[in-house]
């Protein structure tokens, strides 16, 4: 890159992604007068603005993914954070004069930073069969809040057994006329109380130790096609929709060269939220954890702002120190 090209401006801290992580990370970043922008994909949105019931977030009781981010945005505003839309295509690492610093480049221009915290989230995993990518729009969902109205009184499907399967099933029961879970083994992952509401509720019933082969149709989703693991029989069941949530996929392309991931690809971090690249910080459910909630998020989001303020200190050589008697 040449030197007429490099931003003149220089933040202390980009941060990348618009989800409950980053937008903490913002709220924590402005607090501390860092120098901050976050940059929120203009074509991709947070998983959490497609959930329709948070009710593990500690002190509220229920509320939307949707309102629950909005939220975050609104607080982080009144810091003043500064937002834009705009996809981040790459990363590159710059030194000059001793000085590193990263140029984070979007469809639109080119920033200049000290630290990034990557807050990219996740997306959801696809199950590769005939018909999947065919489908999508035409019978094939990830989002179970945007798609659901559409399936009034029509039996549809939910593959995967985990938290997000059981939610979004339990959600389509308020517009479906039945609900078929489909699940790869013959008990679930999800946490006990969703399975016991999914147990209980009359319009949800579960295909146990099944997959899908293929899923069907014209000009919408007819059938599917599953297998059963257990029995070996393949057999065709009439669905006029099917809902897939069996787990996610990290949004890390534009880092996975650049900081440590795992053989998943999420990044790996310690405890205080660095990668193994100098100034780079990621949170939330891009990087390698146990637990990805929305609370886990969030914490992570903050002890990354707090990580590039310490670095940002060290790097312009202002760090607090040690208390030494005078
Ligand atoms: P997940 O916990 O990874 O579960 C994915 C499910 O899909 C598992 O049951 C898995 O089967 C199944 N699966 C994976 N690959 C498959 C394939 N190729 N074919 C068929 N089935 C397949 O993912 P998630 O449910 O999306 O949850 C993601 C994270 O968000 C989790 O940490 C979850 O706790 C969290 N979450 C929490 C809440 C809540 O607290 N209310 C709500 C939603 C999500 P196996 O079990 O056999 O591996």
């Amino acid at each position: 890159m040449e030197e007429q090209d490099m931003p003149k401006d220089i933040y202390d801290v980009v941060i990348i992604g618009g989800g409950p992580a980053g937008f903490t990370a913002g709220i924590y970043a402005a607090r501390s007068k860092l120098r901050t922008i976050l940059l929120e994909g203009s074509s991709t949105v947070s998983q959490i603005t497609v959930t329709d019931i948070i009710e593990n977030y500690p002190g509220v009781p229920e509320t939307s993914g949707f309102d629950l981010l909005d939220a975050m945005k609104r607080q982080a505003g009144g810091f003043g954070l500064a937002v834009a839309q705009e996809t981040v295509s790459a990363l590159k690492a710059q030194v000059q004069d001793d000085f590193s610093r990263w140029i984070v480049e979007t469809e639109k221009r080119r920033y200049a930073a000290l630290a990034v915290i990557v807050a990219t989230g996740a997306s959801w995993r696809r199950i590769g069969v005939p018909g999947e990518e065919e489908f999508i729009g035409r019978g094939v969902s990830f989002c179970a809040t945007c798609d659901g109205p559409f399936y009034k009184n029509r039996a549809v499907a939910v593959v995967g057994g985990g938290d997000t399967a059981l939610q979004e099933a339990l959600f389509l029961t308020k517009f479906a006329s039945s609900v078929t879970v489909i699940h790869r083994r013959e008990r679930l992952r999800a946490t006990a109380i969703l399975q016991e509401r999914a147990s209980a509720n009359p319009k949800i019933n579960f295909a146990w130790n099944a997959v899908v082969q293929e899923i069907r149709g014209d000009q919408t989703v007819r059938s599917l096609v599953l297998q059963d693991l257990k029995e070996g029989p393949v057999r065709e069941i009439a669905v006029d929709g099917v809902f897939i949530f069996i787990g996610l996929e990290p949004v890390t392309a534009v880092v996975k060269d650049i900081v440590r991931c795992d053989e998943r690809g999420y990044i790996v971090t310690g405890d205080d939220m660095k990668t193994s690249a100098p100034g780079i910080f990621a949170c939330g459910d891009c990087r390698k954890k146990s637990l990805r909630q929305v609370i886990t998020a969030c914490g992570d989001g903050a002890t990354a702002a707090h990580g590039v303020q310490l670095y940002v200190d060290e790097v312009q050589g202002r760090s607090y120190g040690a208390w030494r008697s005078p």
